[in-house]
């Protein structure tokens, strides 16, 4: 369970944004999820209800968008697209990888009012 303190720092994250735009709330949050960050949408959701309460993004819409992970072939030297961990490097088949990105979470875009 590490999507409440992620969603903690993203709502400190959005709180930030929010105030420097001089917005009176924020309605609407696009986060980007990588396939290998472990994230389980029920989870996160509730995470963020709880942690954005009593910020400006109270009662925001949350809206998800899953990102492919990139990692590197130690075997082929191409950077390939993975979905889940442990998976073979989809050229050669190879388990030699690197995860380059996709394990992470961000925030893509907010709308504010
Ligand atoms: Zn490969």
């Amino acid at each position: 369970m590490h999507e409440l303190s992620l969603c903690l720092s993203m709502a400190e994250l959005i709180e930030q944004q929010a105030r420097q735009h001089n917005a009176q709330r924020v309605t609407k949050v696009w986060l980007e999820i990588g396939a290998l960050a472990c994230i389980e949408e029920q989870a996160l959701r509730f995470s963020f209800s709880s942690a954005v309460r009593g910020t400006l993004a109270e009662n925001s819409e949350l809206l998800l968008s899953q990102l492919p992970a990139k990692a590197w072939c130690w075997d082929c030297g191409l950077s390939v697209e993975i979905n889940r961990h442990a998976t073979p490097c989809p050229h050669c088949g190879g388990c030699r990888l690197d995860i380059a990105s996709g394990d992470s979470l961000r925030i893509r875009q907010l709308e504010i009012e």
